[in-house]
């Protein structure tokens, strides 16, 4: 039934107890009906990895990591069809069902309920191994262009949904302002995303100078160094006293989250893609920021959309050449040496930003 069926186990890089990690054999999983199973040939490491191991989310132990991946088609359930095995593909970290209510109302990032289609490592193993199953194949599984390489489609499961995302729920017009808070992938990722989305002033916020640097080569206008002095001041001053249009909070702190606020001006969008459960405190709206309640600024905050038709169109932008997220990968590892990545990326040692992991 496929070429490499002779194949029974498998290495897998998984969640070992709290602050540990560990690599072990697998059998390689088999797919029902709807699933499939993918032979991994490149993955990429998140901090979500890092606070998942962290304690973040309760997570069986043994459960495999990783959830930004790609690679071949190993073996297709009965009822998949659109595929064929050794075809190169992807499935976004998020994998919805497309069936239930949240779904089929579109917010399929919340599928079955609160950020229910997160289900790599949360609901059954990631992809952080050498084979790895997506459920609901037909609308989750997508295929590679020939033109695309491994080490650019790596960024669209994750970084590139997720930034994106950030810029889209910023609602933001040709011409607008905006002003993203930190500048790690996803934010770098995001300041992507509003340069396509047409913003006339594109603020960031961070300080260390190899992000600094990519920000600009991605579309940040001025990079904002919240060292050398208050944040809001220095926005508040770049706009004019005015505001921006939209805030994005891709860092998840208190300060950068009330900061967004006070810094979108009244009608104004701010847009959380930032994790905020690294302090675990509830997310406070200053009344001053927000008008006593009445300043029409929204709020939204979004999970990594997920889906084929979603992945098609990063891919399209990833082939036609009007993005290129592979300045960001920092760093690049064999899967052998999986553990040591994983250990730098805790402390983003030697400037890491991204390691890619190859297969
Ligand atoms: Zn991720
Ligand atoms: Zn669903």
């Amino acid at each position: 039934m496929t070429a490499t069926a002779a194949t029974t186990t498998m290495k897998s890089f998984v969640f070992d107890g709290l602050n540990k990690v560990a690599v072990v054999d697998r059998e390689v999983p088999r797919p029902g009906p709807n699933d499939a199973v993918v032979k991994t040939t490149a993955a990429l490491i998140c901090t979500s990895d890092i606070h998942t191991v962290r304690g973040a989310l309760p997570v069986e132990h043994g459960r495999a990591l990783g959830h930004e991946a790609v690679g071949v088609v190993h073996e297709l359930g009965s009822a998949v069809e659109g595929f064929e095995v050794g075809q190169r593909v992807l499935s976004a970290a998020t994998t919805p069902c497309l069936q239930c209510h949240p779904c089929q109302r579109g917010y399929t990032s919340q599928c079955q309920g609160a950020l229910g289609a997160y289900k790599f490592t949360v609901q059954r193993d990631g992809n952080m191994a050498e084979y790895f199953l997506v459920n609901d194949a037909v609308g989750n599984l997508t295929a590679i262009p020939d033109d695309v390489a491994d080490e650019q489609a790596v960024y669209a499961p994750d970084m590139l949904t997720t930034g994106f995302a950030g810029a889209e729920h910023a609602e933001l017009e040709i011409g607008d302002t905006v002003v993203v808070f930190a500048q790690g992938a996803v934010g770098l990722c995001a300041t992507m995303g509003c340069k396509l989305r047409g913003a006339g002033l594109i603020i960031t916020v961070e300080s260390i100078p190899r992000r600094q640097e990519l920000s600009r080569r991605f579309g940040a206008d001025i990079v904002v160094d919240h060292t050398a002095g208050d944040t809001v001041g220095q926005i508040m001053e770049l706009t004019g006293g005015e505001g921006v249009d939209a805030a994005i909070e891709a860092f998840g702190f208190p300060q950068t989250w009330e900061a967004a606020l006070y810094v979108t001006k009244p009608g104004g969008r701010v847009s959380n893609i930032g994790y905020h459960g690294e302090v675990a405190e509830p997310l406070k709206v200053p009344l001053d920021a927000f008008g006593l309640g009445m300043a029409d600024k929204q709020i939204w905050g979004g999970l990594c959309p997920g889906g084929s038709e979603r992945m098609h169109r990063l891919l399209r932008l990833l082939q036609s050449g009007k993005i290129d997220p592979t300045p960001m990968t920092t760093h690049e590892f064999g899967f052998h040496e999986i553990e040591k990545a994983f250990r730098m990326m805790e402390n983003k040692e030697d400037g890491m930003i991204k390691p890619l992991i190859r297969f």
